[in-house]
């Protein structure tokens, strides 16, 4: 019996590190659909293609070469044979994803690309985004909206991306982790939660509590055996 697990929110809500242990800790797979917005800039702006070309954008959506990893703890990204995990968390790319992502032609590729590789995970997955639990896998068994305060968003993203939370990284970050959501709002909502999604505001939980949460959430006739039970 495979469960699917789908988790959405803005930037810096807890999302990756809440799924990849949730997926971990339930034996499921992982899907970053994030990471998929992001190859597809990466992959467009080294094609030097201007990403406000609607046209030329999708077709080099379509024709890429992406393979996206599973395993949550090892999030090795290849795009036609090139390792791109690390090029793809660059300011740069969180700059111009949001131009890339509101493309509605772009979507709809990478949507079914998404919908294909949850429909293959036997034992189930845990798949995070924007539009998962609305638009990807509007049937899926749990369905989260995570949320938390702008400043703890801004805060969790500004050590993660610059390794502190000092006066001048919050600035920096505030600007980009507002400014990205206002973008990617424009296009799905994942600030109110749907009919049927439960909100977690995760500003002042854990990650175990978070995790705790939303493996209650899962209907008992879907609870993978645990790691190590047969
Ligand atoms: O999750 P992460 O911050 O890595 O996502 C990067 C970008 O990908 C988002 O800012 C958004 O533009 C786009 N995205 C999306 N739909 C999703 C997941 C991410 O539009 N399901």
């Amino acid at each position: 019996m495979s469960v699917v697990i789908a988790i959405d929110g803005p930037s810096g809500a807890g999302k990756s590190t809440v799924s990849k242990e949730l997926a971990h800790r339930l034996g499921i797979a992982y899907l970053d659909t994030g990471a998929m917005y992001r190859a597809a800039a990466w992959w467009v702006t080294r094609a030097q293609i201007d990403t406000t070309d609607r046209q030329a954008v999708a077709g080099a959506v379509r024709a890429m070469d992406l393979s996206m990893p599973l395993d949550p703890f090892h999030q090795t990204i290849f795009m036609d044979g090139d390792d791109i995990t690390k090029a793809i968390r660059t300011p740069e790319i969180a700059r111009s994803v949001s131009t890339v992502s509101t493309n509605l032609a772009v979507r709809e590729i990478l949507v079914s690309r998404q919908r294909a590789i949850i429909h293959d995970a036997e034992d189930g997955i845990v798949a995070e985004g924007r539009d998962i639990t609305t638009v990807v896998a509007p049937d899926a068994d749990v369905r989260v909206l995570l949320t938390a305060s702008a400043e703890q968003r801004v805060a969790r993203r500004a050590a993660e991306v610059r390794g502190g939370t000092d006066a001048q990284a919050l600035a920096l970050t505030r600007g980009e982790v507002i400014g990205r959501d206002a973008k990617d709002s424009t296009v799905v909502d994942f600030t109110e939660a749907a009919a049927g999604v439960t909100t977690i505001d995760t500003t002042n939980l854990t990650i175990e509590e978070v995790v705790q949460a939303i493996i209650e959430l899962i209907p008992a006739e879907r609870r993978p055996a645990k790691r190590g039970e047969s």
